[in-house]
């Protein structure tokens, strides 16, 4: 079967949008029909090279997306052909199938477990979790990373209280998520951390409480100007920027917690400053790196699905752009330049 897929033919370079044959199901793999996927900060991270990821091109790339199931492979058991899926890469529960191949310009390529920048995909069976008929395709495309991410950084790593003070820094496409997930979280007070200006309409937009501009203001004074206090309980980064995460970490509250959710470079050193301020006064901070949030698909999907249905969570001006898979390239391009919060592409 031939079916239009974006492929990462060499780092650095623009995605190729060709045709690409699919392999056979193995065992433990799903065929799904892709309907929309998200364009994650992780993909800018692969095209660069940053992820260890070069010895694998040409691969397929992707990783949060909605689809239907069209055909189980051998020993699946969690859905079946006709079930609405979201698709992830953090492990459900299911199968671990072998990577899926693919053939490229005459030669077999291989995606990772899941994959979404193409017309279908094969997916191992615990990348995969179905969802109710009618629930929206791009709010399910955003649960395949972002939002998940999101809620679980605030949720499980944080274990935010309602009425805490919560920083974001960077505000793309997973910070943009975070200020809907610490709403929905009930944060007393949402501060957004950025270097371009054009974030501010932003923080307003999801609804954050104040916005700061890094490359040009004082984020303490700041901090003390507006909210009265020059502290903050969580700070999330998703930046990874070593100097940015330096700067912020003496600014955690009594009990703070730092959570990493941004990867630093390779060989970059985060500096703690003035490092006895981490005991505080009568409750120690907390640093701490996050893989996806702690974000478990079989444990939380069924949560944030039920949580939207019912009103309480929103992705109100989440989504900012949407691309066919012919025009990928500009939307990276978006993205690069902190023009988007999230992209989707409709299959
Ligand atoms: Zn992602």
């Amino acid at each position: 079967m031939k079916i239009k897929a974006a492929v990462l033919e060499k780092i650095n370079s623009p995605l190729v949008v060709e045709d690409v044959e699919l392999g056979d199901l193995s065992s433990g793999q799903v065929l799904v029909k892709i309907l929309v996927s998200g364009i994650c900060g992780a993909q800018l991270q692969e095209i660069a090279g940053n992820k260890g990821n070069a010895k694998y091109v040409p691969h397929l790339l992707g990783h949060e997306g909605c689809g239907i199931v069209e055909k189980i492979g051998e020993g699946v058991t969690r859905v079946e052909k006709g079930d609405k899926v979201v698709i992830h890469w953090r492990k459900g529960e299911g199968m671990e199938s072998d990577f899926p191949e693919y053939v490229f310009r005459g030669k077999t390529i291989r995606s990772g477990k899941s994959t979404t920048f193409g017309e279908y995909s094969i997916v191992s069976e615990n990348r995969v979790t179905p969802v109710p008929q009618d629930t929206p395709n791009d709010f399910c495309a955003l649960l395949g990373c972002g939002l998940s991410t999101a809620l679980g950084a605030i949720s499980t790593e944080a274990s935010m209280r309602p009425g805490e003070r919560i920083m974001i820094i960077g505000l793309g496409g997973l910070g943009a998520c975070l200020i809907k997930a610490a709403k929905f979280y009930r944060a007393g007070k949402i501060v957004g951390l950025d270097i371009y200006e054009n974030k501010k309409e932003v923080v307003s937009g999801l609804g954050g409480d104040l916005f700061i501009n890094s490359a040009k203001e004082d984020i303490a004074e700041k901090l003390g100007r507006e909210l009265g206090v020059a502290d903050v309980d969580i700070i999330v980064d998703t930046s990874g920027h070593a100097g940015m995460i330096s700067a912020t970490i003496p600014l955690l509250a009594d009990g703070g917690r730092y959570i990493m959710v941004g990867q630093s470079k390779p060989g970059d050193s985060v500096e703690i400053k003035m490092a006895n301020h981490l005991f505080g006064k009568d409750y120690g901070k907390t640093i701490k790196a996050t893989q996806g949030g702690g974000f478990m698909p079989t444990r939380d999907i069924p949560i944030y699905v039920k949580a939207y249905r019912e009103g309480l969570l929103d992705i109100d001006n989440l989504i900012t752009h949407r691309t066919k898979l012919n025009d990928i390239n500009k939307a990276i391009e978006l993205m690069r330049a902190g023009k988007a919060n999230r992209i989707i592409i409709d299959l």
